[in-house]
C-alpha cells in the first residue's frame, strides 16, 4: 500500500473495489460476505441502485451551491428527518464528528445564554460516559471516554466530566458535585465500547433527570441511527425524544454526511454566524440520504432490522450454546443488526481469521466480536454469517 498515505489506520491486507448488496469484490475478483457494511454506513448494502440513481441524476443537475442560499433537497430532507424523529432543526455536516461539534457548541452556547445558567455557568459542560465514542476532532475525542483516543492531544477540551455508563447515581453524582453541568451525553448503544446496551429505562431516567434540571438530553445516534437497531432512531425504543441528537454512519448509504438534529429551546441557540461547514447539506448529499431513507421507508428495514437481530441473536445463541454454557461466550448482545458476541478473552484475530475465508466482521473493546450486517441481508446470508462466525469464535 503506498506509503503516501498518513497512517493513521492500521489496515488490513486487502483492497475492495467493487461492491454489490451485501458482497465486496477484492482485486482479484474474490467474493467477501460484509457483516460489517463499513462500520454501520450501508445499511442498504453496496452500490444500492435507487442511492447510485439519486446521485447520479442530482450530480448530472446540481452538485453544489452554498448555504448562503436555499436549498430544496436540504430543506426536503430536513423535513423528512423531523418528521421521522419529533425534533425541530437540523444543522448538516459531511461527517459524525462534525455533527457532534453542532451539538457541543450548542450545549456551549446554551448554558452561557439560557435564563436558568447564563448567571452561574462559566464553564459549560456536559456529562459524558466512560467507554463512549463522540468522534475524534478535539472537542469530541475530549468527549470521549477513551485514555487511548486523548494520548498525544492534551491539553484536551474543557467541559466534559466522564461518568460510568448505565449508572443513572453517578449522573446525579457529577451534576451535584459542578454547577457548570448544562447537558448530558450518550449513545444508546456503546458502539465502539463493546457494545454496552443499556436497559430501555436508561434514557428514560436520563430524559426525567434532565428535564427536572433544565440539561440538554444530546443523544450520539451516530451508529445507532437511521433503522440500524430495529428503529429509525434507538431512543425510540425508550420512547423518549432528547434535545439534540447526531447521525452519520447510516444516513447517506456511504455518501458522505452528517446531521445535528435539535428539539425546542435546543433548536433555536444557533443564529447566523454561530456555526456552518462549507459542504455540509449539499444538493448531492441530501440527495443520498433522500433515497437512502424514501427506500429504507418503502421496504419497512425499520421492521426487517428488527426481526433480523432477533434471528441473529437466536441463531448464535443456539449455535454458541455449548461454549455459553462454558463461559467462553460471556454475553450476546445488542440491539436488531447491532449484535455484539463478547468473548472471555481477547480475540481481535479473529478479524483476519474472518478475512481469510471472506468474511467482513470486526472486534471492538478487544473481546467484543462486532457485527454490523446490511438491513438487507438475507436469512440464507445471515445463516451463512452464523454458522463462519460461530466456527471462528469454537477455533480460537
Ligand atoms: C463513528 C462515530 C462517530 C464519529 O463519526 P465520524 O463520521 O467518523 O466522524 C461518533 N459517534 C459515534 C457513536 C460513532 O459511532
Amino acid at each position: 500500500m503506498s506509503d503516501h498515505i498518513m497512517n493513521t489506520y492500521g489496515r488490513l491486507p486487502v483492497s475492495f473495489v467493487k461492491g454489490e448488496g451485501c458482497y465486496l469484490y477484492d482485486e482479484q475478483g474474490q467474493r467477501y460476505l460484509d457483516a460489517l457494511t463499513g462500520i454501520a454506513v450501508c445499511g442498504l448494502g453496496h452500490s444500492h441502485p435507487a442511492v447510485t440513481l439519486a446521485i447520479s441524476e442530482q450530480a448530472a443537475t446540481l452538485m453544489h451551491t452554498s448555504n448562503l442560499y436555499g436549498i430544496p433537497k436540504q430543506e426536503e430532507l430536513a423535513d423528512k428527518l423531523c418528521d421521522l424523529s419529533s425534533m425541530d432543526r437540523v444543522f448538516f455536516s459531511n461527517s459524525g464528528a462534525e455533527a457532534n461539534e453542532a451539538a457541543i457548541k450548542i450545549a456551549r452556547k446554551y448554558g452561557h445564554t439560557a435564563d436558568a445558567f447564563k448567571d452561574k455557568v462559566d464553564l459549560p459542560t456536559i456529562i459524558v460516559a466512560n467507554k463512549s465514542f463522540h468522534g475524534r476532532t478535539l472537542s469530541t475525542l475530549s468527549a470521549t471516554g477513551n485514555a487511548k483516543v486523548h494520548a498525544g492531544f492534551e491539553p484536551l477540551v474543557p467541559g466534559f466530566i466522564h461518568v460510568d455508563f448505565e449508572n443513572m447515581d453517578a449522573i446525579k453524582q457529577a451534576a451535584d458535585d459542578n454547577d457548570n453541568v448544562v447537558a448530558i451525553m450518550v449513545e444508546p448503544i456503546q458502539g465502539e465500547g463493546g457494545l454496552a446496551t443499556p436497559a430501555t429505562s436508561y434514557l428514560q431516567e436520563i430524559r426525567t433527570f434532565c428535564d427536572e434540571k433544565g440539561f440538554l438530553m444530546i443523544l450520539d445516534e451516530i451508529q445507532t441511527g437511521i433503522c440500524r437497531t430495529g428503529k429509525w432512531f434507538a431512543g425510540q425504543h425508550s420512547d423518549i425524544v432528547p434535545d439534540i441528537m447526531t447521525l452519520a454512519k447510516g444516513l447517506g448509504n456511504g455518501f458522505p454526511i452528517g446531521a445535528c438534529l435539535a428539539k425546542g429551546a435546543a433548536a433555536e441557540v444557533l443564529v447566523p454566524g454561530n456555526h456552518g461547514s462549507t459542504f455540509g447539506g449539499n444538493p448531492l448529499a441530501c440527495a443520498a440520504a433522500l433515497a437512502t431513507i424514501k427506500t429504507m421507508s418503502e421496504q419497512n428495514l425499520e421492521q426487517r432490522a428488527a426481526d433480523l437481530g432477533v434471528y441473529f441473536q437466536q441463531g448464535f445463541k443456539k449455535s454458541l450454546a455449548d461454549l455459553i454454557q462454558q463461559g467462553l461466550v460471556k454475553d450476546i448482545r445488542g440491539k436488531g443488526l447491532m449484535i455484539g458476541i463478547e468473548l472471555n478473552k481477547p480475540c481481535t484475530e479473529l478479524v483476519q481469521k474472518a478475512l481469510n475465508k471472506q468474511l467482513l466482521i470486526n472486534v471492538t473493546a478487544d473481546n467484543v466480536v462486532r457485527l454490523l450486517p446490511a438491513l438487507i441481508t438475507s436469512n440464507n446470508q445471515a445463516d451463512e454469517i452464523i454458522s463462519l462466525v460461530s466456527e471462528l469464535i469454537r477455533d480460537l
